[in-house]
């Protein structure tokens, strides 16, 4: 217990302290905002950790702001952007290989002309908050509702947000949580998710208390008013529970997928069972995948760490304080950082908001110029036909590539049948849009 418990402060202490070395540029506002810290954390065989990936965020884009030319980022919560950090971070070691350099984190394999990871080699997800939508559903207990005043109770909880009273007695490991003995305390009401519960679900009832969510059901992120096509971070990574973290772009090279070995929280109102629910349960009646794949139950792990930015710590200053607008985008690649905000880089000027200069580089079509990269140095003339021709392929058909993960997206898709699918338009754009500007 003692071991785990180190371990899930370890990781939180390492993530906050390279947060604390980031400059100002994209933080909250001190007492005024608050934001969510994600990363992604690799662990050597001999257990030394590593950030790859560092990240904050707590927005996303509604549907009308979104692009269909793969230049803006759409879902700006912290663990989303981690994972395309992480991406980021395995493309520049796949190019170090192909350059003849040494990589400390993937194997290239000369004849079948693909990556595997290094034998030994793990990744953990960190977040400052456990994950917006089903995961984050799950009871109050009735001494800490006397405490709430009402603004509180109809406050959605993402991000942060629990009674002062409750902090939860869990300095430790979750994989050893045990529930709160159920004589001592009668569920009045649940903690509570902005997201929403999409088109042909079951849907909310929404009286106040404990039935005003349902749970187990996939939903949508809240935009600003508008609603978005982005699923909720719990969805997310039960999705990446199945298919990997690496995304479709990257399973082309690699002999496996990258499944996370364990998520690690931040101090926050935390249930282990929901999230279980939420991340695995979900999706453990699925039978057929491919070869490669499985389902990956990740260790489950609290700090007693909380985040200094966190939306609990600053309402406690100010009950006024809102989401910080932008994100800090940190990857473990030489002079890497950017700051975001609306998915694009900060500080663009509106005459220049639509240019490549407002890219921000963990963006779909960077990512995929990145992908292209790659693979014209792993194939050669075979990839370079496709490209600069009237034949080149879009960002759709480059992800469709990658047969096996199609398969294993297409099995989560069974259960998760209503899964609020990315329209085709948004993802047919070209690749090297900025020749032609
Ligand atoms: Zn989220």
């Amino acid at each position: 217990m003692d071991s785990y418990s180190k371990f899930s402060d370890k990781v939180s202490e390492l993530c906050y302290e390279k947060f604390k070395t980031l400059p100002k540029r994209g933080k909250p506002q001190i007492n005024k905002e608050w934001t969510l810290l994600a990363a992604v954390v690799m662990e050597y065989p001999t257990q030394t950790l590593k950030i790859v990936s560092l990240t904050t965020g707590t927005k996303c884009l509604g549907y009308s702001e979104l692009s269909d030319k793969g230049d803006v980022i759409f879902d700006s919560h912290a663990e989303v952007l981690a994972r395309r950090g992480f991406i980021k971070f395995m493309m520049y070691h796949m190019l170090s290989l192909l350059q003849k350099k040494d990589s400390d984190v993937l194997h290239f394999d000369e004849m079948q002309r693909n990556f595997t990871l290094k034998s030994g080699i793990k990744f953990h997800l960190f977040i400052s908050h456990v994950p917006c939508g089903d995961a984050a559903i799950f009871p109050k207990h009735s001494v800490t509702k006397q405490n709430q005043s009402t603004e509180e109770q109809h406050r959605n909880d993402d991000g942060e947000s629990y009674p002062k009273k409750l902090k939860p007695d869990l300095s430790n490991d979750l994989n050893i949580y045990s529930e709160p003995d159920s004589s001592l305390c009668t569920l009045s009401d649940i903690h509570r998710t902005g997201a929403k519960c999409v088109e042909g679900e079951n849907q909310d009832p929404k009286v106040p208390g404990k039935d005003f969510h349902i749970t187990g059901v996939l939903r949508t992120k809240p935009g600003r008013g508008d609603p978005t096509w982005s699923m909720s971070c719990s969805d997310k990574i039960a999705l990446w529970n199945i298919c990997g973290i690496q995304g479709a772009l990257l399973s082309c090279f690699l002999t496996y997928p990258i499944y996370l070995s364990s998520l690690i929280f931040g101090q926050c109102p935390f249930d282990v069972k929901a999230l279980q629910r939420a991340v695995v349960e979900r999706l453990s009646s699925l039978t057929f995948l491919p070869p490669q794949y499985h389902i990956n139950r990740p260790a489950i792990f609290l700090s007693s760490l909380e985040f200094e930015y966190s939306k609990n710590k600053m309402l406690k200053i100010d009950p006024t304080a809102a989401p910080c607008p932008t994100s800090i985008i940190w990857c473990d690649i030489p002079n890497f950082l950017e700051v975001s905000v609306n998915g694009r880089k900060q500080g663009i000027t509106k005459k220049n908001i639509n240019k490549p200069t407002s890219r921000i580089s963990i963006c779909k079509i960077l990512l995929l110029e990145k992908f292209l990269e790659i693979r014209n140095l792993l194939h050669g003339n075979e990839a370079e036909l496709e490209m600069g021709t009237e034949n080149s392929l879009t960002y759709l058909e480059y992800k469709q590539m990658a047969k096996s993960y199609q398969e294993a997206k297409l099995a989560v898709w069974k259960i998760f049948d209503k899964w609020k699918k990315k329209p085709d338009h948004l993802q047919n754009f070209l690749p090297f849009l900025n020749k032609k500007e």
